[in-house]
């Protein structure tokens, strides 16, 4: 038998307080748990030591007796009161000290109804910039877990489709024993819950939640940018017993356009400009996002990739209050045929800039071979 110096074996003076011996217990109990030290025999017998040291100094007549007659005291019953060791009190003190060894792996609080969050989901919608640039509602149908309307979440048939737990007469926890260490942990029958559904709804089959196809109207403000992803709190899926329910990404995708470039709030238009009308200069009119077309002015000697900024009329930044600009960019566009008066007039052009022309049909075809 190893030695029955309590105070030695919790290492505190024989003076010490109740708080100073519970905290040096505490210590030692945590360092010698079974638990920690798995298949370590010794550990196991100090953690024994320890416990009925703390057994008996931590209630005051058996610390009493203790003082006057040593361990032996103890045990003769000398005190007149309980003799030897119960569980019943160490068991609530276990109780409080291994929640927080246990809880971790579990997740659980003592007897209340485990809830769960729902799981977030996430889908993709495709817009035109059209609808970017004015805000658009997507109908959007998804598939997620909702709340059973039949039972309300429960998954029961009625009230009477849950009773109290036997097992932990409702309370969510057990309790059992190990020698003279009573331990707690969530009921493994009702998963710490205290009820079992003993008559399972018809709808859900006792899960509580179902499958659903949702129809849902995504609302998409003006001025998302491609890629952007929105956030529909609680429209992921339900929750599990009560749990608050997930939340919907929504990405969005841009569809590409035929004429708008997009560059932040800035759209890009490539402006097909003819060589006479870039060189003697004019006017054109450029398609812009909101509808409508925008006249803007060529200026003579107007060179190709030219940009022309039509202010105010590109995109919205997200919430509408900033608008970007139009980017008009001259793209010159050499005819592919000539008339024979258009050929005659640029053949004079020619003349006058000192160039030499060739024969029309030899690089028609030759040119025609390389550029399709
Ligand atoms: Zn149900
Ligand atoms: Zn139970």
């Amino acid at each position: 038998m190893a030695s029955n110096d309590y105070y030695r074996i919790l290492g505190v003076p024989r003076n010490a307080g109740p708080d100073e011996i519970k905290s040096a217990y505490r210590k030692l109990a945590m360092k010698h748990h079974p638990d920690r030290n798995q298949g370590n025999t010794e550990s196991e017998s100090v953690f024994k030591e320890i416990n009925e040291a703390y057994e008996v100094l931590s209630t005051p007549e058996k610390r009493q007796v203790y003082d006057q007659f040593g361990a032996d005291g103890l045990k003769a019953g000398a005190g007149g009161g309980r003799g030897g060791f119960q569980g019943a009190d160490l068991g609530d003190m276990f109780g409080d000290l291994f929640e927080n060894l246990f809880s971790q792996g579990q997740g659980g609080g003592r007897g209340k109804p485990r809830s769960r969050r729902g799981a977030d989901l996430k889908e993709e919608v495709e817009i035109t910039l059209e609808e970017a640039f004015s805000g658009v509602k997507v109908p959007l149908t998804i598939e997620r877990t909702e709340v059973c309307g039949e039972c309300e979440g429960t998954g029961a048939r009625g009230k009477s489709g849950i009773k109290k737990c036997p097992t932990c007469h409702g309370t969510g926890r057990v309790q059992y024993s190990q020698g003279f260490f009573a331990f707690s942990q969530a009921c493994p029958d009702c998963g710490g819950q205290g009820e079992i559904i003993s008559s399972p709804c018809k709808a859900c089959a006792g899960a509580g939640r179902q499958k659903k196809s949702a129809p849902l109207n995504i609302k998409i403000p003006a001025g998302v940018e491609e890629g952007a992803v929105l956030r529909v709190s609680g429209g992921g899926d339900a929750g599990l017993r009560g749990g608050d329910s997930g939340d919907l990404y929504i990405q969005v995708r841009l569809r590409h356009h035929s004429h708008f470039e997009r560059h932040g709030r800035d759209l890009v238009y490539d402006c097909q400009v003819a060589v006479w009308q870039a060189a003697l200069g004019g006017e054109t009119d450029v398609p812009v996002i909101d509808g409508g077309r925008v006249k803007i002015k060529i200026p003579q000697g107007t060179q190709h990739g030219k940009v022309f900024r039509v202010h105010e009329r590109g995109m919205p930044s997200p919430g509408g209050k900033v608008r970007g600009d139009l980017l008009v960019r001259v793209k010159l566009e050499v005819p592919h045929d000539l008339t024979p008066r258009q050929r005659e007039l640029f053949e004079e052009l020619a003349k006058i800039a000192g160039h030499e022309t060739a024969p029309e049909d030899k690089d028609k075809g030759f040119f025609k071979k390389i550029l399709g």
